[in-house]
């Protein structure tokens, strides 16, 4: 079989652009090459695993896990299904992050919940003087989220537990966190690939915002003076994050929108 009927018969599967990437890693061809030679044959092997690829993604298994890897601001990032793929929503919390970075000569940071570690890796990189840690409660995900800051040279210190569990006694002047915040049997849940992800990275299991309750509650403690809490929620939970902010003794809790506008990133200083 050629490159070129290889990509018709995927296409009358999946979708073009996943049926052209998947053949791209399958066979190790550029996007030039598929253009240019379509009439190249497609060993044995590399057929084999693409056709296998296509079928896993016409069931609906997201390309990300299949390839194992994905971007992240213009990083790849190797993806397990212990790990949630990247969004690029979680952008707008990188920006706010480093907009927030105080002008302390060793700014300490620590990114709850880190999952792939795309908060942490990137905060670390792009900000070399804070000091970052990561925590998350999942051994597969830390073990993902170490992977990635070596790969990447990201300097990263993980630790494994729930929330503000290993951090006794600790203070940071940036909390950052993207937590499971889709309510328990919303029906986002069921489509686009989401129930092959880690339900634990998604959901709380309960009402949305029980792990944005728990960070909030734990932050103060975990603060210098001055210090920031920013941490990614729903597009329906800007109002409550800021109330729980507010509860909690924050000044001025603010939220922020994603690309497409809706409310994506709470948070306030201490
Ligand atoms: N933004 C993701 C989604 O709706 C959820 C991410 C999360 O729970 N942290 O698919």
């Amino acid at each position: 079989m050629t490159l070129g009927e290889a990509l018709t018969a995927a296409r009358q599967k999946i979708d073009r652009l996943d049926a052209r990437l998947l053949l791209q890693y399958a066979t190790g061809c550029t996007h030039t090459d598929l253009l240019a030679r379509p009439e190249m044959e497609v060993f044995g092997p590399a057929h084999a695993q693409f056709a296998e690829w296509v079928d896993r993604r016409a069931a609906g298994e997201p390309l990300a896990y299949l390839v194992g890897e994905a971007e992240f601001r213009g990083r790849v990032f190797m993806v397990s299904p212990d790990v949630l793929i990247p969004r690029p929503e979680t952008e707008v919390l990188i920006e706010l992050a480093l907009a927030r970075l105080p002008g302390k000569a060793r700014p300490r940071l620590i990114d709850l919940g880190t999952g792939s570690g795309i908060v942490a890796v990137s905060l670390a990189l792009e900000c070399p003087q804070a000091e970052v840690s990561a925590v998350d409660l999942s051994k597969g995900a830390i073990s993902v989220a170490r992977n990635n800051a070596g790969r990447l040279g990201a300097n990263v210190e993980f630790r494994e537990g729930s929330w503000f569990a290993p951090l006794a006694g600790e203070k940071f002047d940036l909390i950052v966190s993207n937590p499971p915040y889709v309510a328990a049997g919303d029906p986002h849940l069921a489509l686009d690939g989401l129930p092959f992800e880690p339900q634990m990275a998604l959901t709380d299991g309960a009402d949305g915002l029980d792990c944005i309750r728990a960070i909030v509650a734990g932050a103060a403690a975990h603060l210098n003076p001055g210090g920031w809490l920013l941490f990614e929620h729903g597009y329906d939970q800007g109002e409550a994050s800021r109330n729980l902010l507010a509860a909690a003794g924050f000044q001025s809790p603010f939220t922020h929108p994603d690309l497409a506008g809706l409310d994506r990133v709470s948070g306030a200083q201490l």
